[in-house]
């Protein structure tokens, strides 16, 4: 799960990181004038709150100064104008595709001199079972860019509870700061490691990390993503997430427990267990086409969760024609084939479908689907099914 800016910022500061004041402002800007008064500047950072970097650098849809989605201002009556024009405009930036992203929320936040920008960030190495630093000292920029052209300004250390990176000489030298300012480093890494594993976090990434012109280090920017199988254990987290964010129909889904992926193709895919959804997925695309989604209606499908899975695969207006590829194990396909006839009946559903049943009772779900007289096709064989099921999208 991802979290604002402003939402990571705030559990930063509770870990005694250094964070500089600000307010948020959701849907509307009101009392924003009011709170300026509290928020030392000039000048005043206006940072629109959307789940993708490269804020700065975007643009808006509806533009209307040559500025992105983060703007430092220093006339006081130029930021209430600027946020208004940001909330609920359209920001376009490298990671959010060329839709872009509505900016619902708007963090004003206190400006801050800079002398020098790094990277740090906070992961966890599978390869090692750790959790692995990146720093670099060329900070600010993209970081892809910087592995791409100058990898080697990229530092990796592996973090345990015993390990003291204070004892790193090459490190504080590669980074050119001095020794105070590499053991406030060391006091900054120490805590946000002590906070990515109490919040079960799967990154922490802070771009820039600053020094100030007194020298002191700054969190100006701050990525925190939790791991979702961790959430049940932190209720206060898993109320950040901004719905606004999430794709609506895989809100619907994993409402009903199901486990549903939209993706960008025109083949509907319905299957039971996460396996046989991903080569089902696989033989599409050896045929030449794109999955509309993954699906996976999971090890207790029944009638209700076939007529849910319809239903949300019907909202998607990119779906030419589905696949649906049951394997019968606990669940018998003539009960999962009862299912989908009525669910065809009742949705008016009118996309070209292709069944296909293995396993528990599936020639009695055979006849379900060929007796039905709707103009079902079912298919036994996996690879036929499959040719079938592009034929038919391409119409
Ligand atoms: P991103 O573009 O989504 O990564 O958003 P950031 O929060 O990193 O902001 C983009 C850039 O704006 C930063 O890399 C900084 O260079 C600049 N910036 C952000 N806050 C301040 C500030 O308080 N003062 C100044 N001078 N620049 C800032
Ligand atoms: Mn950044």
């Amino acid at each position: 799960m991802n979290i604002h800016e402003y939402q990571a910022k705030e559990i930063l500061k509770n870990f005694g990181l250094p964070v500089l004041d600000g307010k948020v402002y959701n849907k509307n800007l009101d009392n924003l004038e009011a709170d300026l008064i509290d928020l030392n500047g000039p000048p005043w950072v206006v940072k629109s709150q959307i789940h993708a970097g490269g804020r700065g650098a975007g643009h808006f849809k509806d533009p209307f100064n040559d500025k992105g989605g983060v703007q430092v201002i220093f006339e006081k009556e130029q930021v209430f104008p600027i946020a208004t024009s940001m909330m609920g405009n359209v920001l376009i930036t490298k990671q959010t595709g060329e839709n872009g992203k509505t900016v619902n929320s708007i963090f004003i936040e206190e400006g801050c001199d800079i002398e020098r920008e790094f990277y740090l960030s906070l992961l966890i190495d599978r390869n090692n079972s750790k959790v692995m630093l990146m720093i670099s000292a060329a900070g600010g920029m993209d970081i892809e860019d910087v592995a791409l052209t100058n990898p080697e300004k990229i530092i990796n250390i592996h973090l345990t509870k015993d390990k003291d990176i204070s004892l790193d000489e090459g490190l504080q030298k590669k980074l050119e700061i001095s020794i105070d300012q590499f053991d406030e480093l060391n006091l900054i890494i120490n805590k946000l490691f002590y906070a990515f594993i109490s919040i079960d976090a799967s990154t922490i990434e802070i771009n820039p990390l600053v020094l100030n012109k007194e020298g002191r280090f700054i969190i100006l920017d701050a990525k925190i993503s939790i791991d979702d199988n961790a959430l049940f254990r932190h209720q206060e987290l898993a109320d950040l997430k901004d719905l606004t964010e999430e794709d609506p129909l895989e809100l619907q889904a994993a409402e009903h427990d199901m486990n549903y992926v939209k993706l960008d193709g025109s083949i509907g895919c319905m299957v039971n267990g996460a396996g046989l959804a991903m080569a089902t997925m696989d033989i599409i695309k050896q045929f030449g086409e794109e999955p509309a989604n993954f699906l996976d209606l999971g090890g207790t499908a029944n009638k209700d969760r076939v007529i849910m899975g319809f239903k949300i695969i019907q909202s998607d207006p990119n779906v030419k024609s589905i696949l649906i590829n049951i394997f019968g194990g606990i669940i018998h396909c003539d009960m999962i084939a009862n299912g989908i006839v009525e669910a065809v009946k009742e949705l008016e559903f009118k996309l070209p479908l292709v069944v296909r049943f293995q396993g528990t009772n599936a020639s009695e779900g055979r006849d379900v689907i060929n007796n039905s007289d709707l103009g079902l096709v079912s298919i036994d064989d996996f690879t036929e099914a499959a040719k079938t099921v592009v034929d038919l999208a391409k119409g």
